[in-house]
């Protein structure tokens, strides 16, 4: 019973469980097909949607590449574009086709020309940049181993700008490629002997080593020294008054007057001394000065104000000097009436013109106004920012050249190549250079481009005039075909303060067009931004810019 109910229940339990074994796999079997089916149509569906899906993303990315293509073509391009502007605007196309010209092998350089260039400033730094190194020997003498953009020098007095911006390291332009490497070496040039032809130099830097002094031999040499500021031989200037021409000019200037803001705070400074300490002096109302007193007044304005005790900003005062009757004379004269109202609308200005310093003494200047009356005025900082006077190295040499050529004093009277009259194998260019142009940086490195074109072009001339194969009258005569120098004046341009700027351009037909304002400041600023020599320097200043506006300019000294 037991087994039969057993086997029965067994028979039973399997027929249950065969039951339900196919209950279950008819179950899993439907329901697998079931799901199969499904997944099927599901496949189906989803095969269609994701040929759809697919379709669309493919779409998407193809639209997402044509975008990125598209706009990574336009910024290519507006790269391009503006690359393409910035050389044409610099006159630097050839930087392009300079690639692709044959340079000398260290084989062929040999007997070379000796080419020596003085200074390393707007004229010789522009020519540098356009010689083919592999043509002479080059080397460049000068107390600084850096180029200085002077434009943005009276910005960096107030920290507008910082030093190291306007700077651009010398030896960067020195080495190019094996086969043409420049020479460069700092010191200054004290005489050059036109008949031995030598440059007599020395090391005026604190560092000096067993070997301070050295002469050196050229072929070619080339004055780009610039002009020293003009004291007219007044007495005291040179000895207490601030120049403004080099970088450390603009650490003293900057030192003196947040000195002046800090002794004048001392406790119990009489009141005579207060007004003493803060009153800066600017002397002469060209470019410079204008462009100075301005900055001042922005720093005194928007930053000494903010830091220092009212008592003392109140009673801070700048005078801009000027012996003619108006400032900024290189402008036309609604321009002059503009500048002047702006300055003066600030409650700490005043222009003094017609005014004459006749003597500078440690605390205070002697002036004669246009009565012809003398007075003492105390001062607690003054900027001397006249004219130009020709270095001692060019005077030397317009002495040793003797005056029945070199008869005038401003500095080398130079023929149209700019060839030193009365002297073989030298060549002046920049401020050193008497030519009817004004003494600009536009126009010297104008100068000093031709230049570079132009010894590109007569190399060849030069090496066979040392070589003893060509005389000076066939030289002369080949020179004589080659184009002459031709300025390209791209406007006057002097910022005012207060965001504003003055712009002035005559035409072919000496039509003069003027402005003035926001805009033009912005034209200014962009401007310098494009004239600026490296990326480097544009990346820097224009962040100095930004961080000047954002942050303010910094107040301490040192
Ligand atoms: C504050 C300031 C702002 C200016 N702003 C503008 C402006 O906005 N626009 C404009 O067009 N112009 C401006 N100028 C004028 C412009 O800077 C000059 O015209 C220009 O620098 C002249 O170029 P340069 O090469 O002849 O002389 P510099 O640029 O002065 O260069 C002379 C070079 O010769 C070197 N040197 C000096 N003595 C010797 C020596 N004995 N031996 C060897 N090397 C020597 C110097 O170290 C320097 O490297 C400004 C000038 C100043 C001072």
């Amino acid at each position: 019973m037991f087994r039969v109910l057993n086997r029965s229940t067994l028979v039973g339990s399997r027929n249950l469980l065969l039951n339900q074994r196919s209950t279950t796999s008819s179950f899993i079997s439907r329901n697998y097909c079931s799901t199969t089916t499904t997944t099927t149509e599901n496949n189906n569906n989803n095969s269609n949607n994701n040929n759809e899906n697919g379709n669309n993303n493919k779409n998407s990315q193809k639209k997402k590449k044509r975008g990125l293509l598209f706009w990574g073509g336009a910024a290519a391009t507006a790269v391009a574009s503006l690359t393409l502007l910035d050389l044409l605007v610099n006159d630097d196309l050839d930087i392009i086709t300079d690639k692709f010209r044959h340079r000398l092998t260290k084989e062929e350089m040999k007997d070379r020309p000796n080419l020596v260039i003085l200074g390393t400033g707007w004229a010789s730094l522009c020519l540098l940049r356009k010689l083919y190194t592999d043509r002479y020997n080059v080397t460049i003498v000068s107390p600084r181993n850096y180029f200085l953009f002077t434009p943005l020098l009276p910005g960096t007095t107030t920290g507008t700008t910082e030093s190291r911006s306007i700077m651009e390291p010398i030896r960067k332009y020195c080495r190019r490629s094996d086969a043409d490497d420049v020479t460069f070496i700092e010191a200054e040039c004290l005489q050059v002997d036109p008949v031995k032809k030598t440059v007599k130099c020395y090391d005026n830097s604190a560092v000096k080593g067993e070997v301070s002094e050295f002469e050196l031999p050229y072929d070619q040499l080339v004055m780009g020294v610039g002009a020293e500021s003009a004291t007219f031989g007044i007495p005291g200037v040179k000895e207490n008054a601030c120049f403004l021409k080099e970088i450390s000019d603009t650490r003293s200037i900057r030192d003196r007057m947040i000195d002046c803001f800090e002794t004048a705070g001392y406790p119990g400074q009489p009141d005579a001394e207060i007004d003493r300490l803060l009153h800066f002096v600017i002397v002469g109302g060209g470019p410079t000065g204008v462009e100075f007193c301005a900055e001042l007044n922005d720093f005194i304005t928007n930053d000494v104000k903010k830091a220092f005790p009212k008592h003392l900003t109140d009673r801070c005062r700048v005078t801009l000097v000027e012996a003619l009757p108006h400032i900024l004379t290189v402008f036309d004269k609604n321009i002059i009436d503009h500048v002047e109202k702006k300055l003066q609308s600030s409650p700490t200005t005043k222009i003094w013109t017609q005014t004459a310093v006749t003597g500078v003494k440690e605390r205070e200047m002697i002036v004669r106004d246009a009565e012809k009356k003398e007075r003492s005025v105390p001062y607690g900082m003054l900027v001397w920012a006249t004219g130009n006077a020709p270095r001692p190295v060019t005077q030397k040499l317009i002495q040793s050249i003797g005056p029945e050529v070199q008869n005038v004093r401003r500095g080398l009277v130079v023929d149209e190549y700019f060839r030193v009259k009365g002297a073989d194998g030298i060549w002046a260019i920049g401020d050193c250079s008497v030519t009817p142009l004004a003494p600009t940086a536009q126009v010297a490195s104008q100068q000093g481009r031709y230049l570079g074109r132009l010894f590109n072009d007569i190399s060849e001339d030069l090496h066979q005039k040392k070589q003893g194969q060509m005389n000076d009258q066939e030289f002369t005569a080949d020179l004589k075909k080659k184009p002459l120098f031709k300025y390209r004046h791209m406007g006057t341009l002097a910022y005012v303060g207060d965001k504003s700027a003055v712009f002035q351009i005559k035409d072919a037909d000496n039509k003069t067009t003027t402005s003035e304002g926001l805009a033009t400041f912005l034209l200014w600023r962009s401007a310098y931004l494009s004239k600026c020599l490296s990326i480097r320097n544009r990346v820097l200043v224009a962040f100095d810019w930004t961080k000047a506006s954002i942050f303010g300019r910094d107040v301490s000294r040192g």
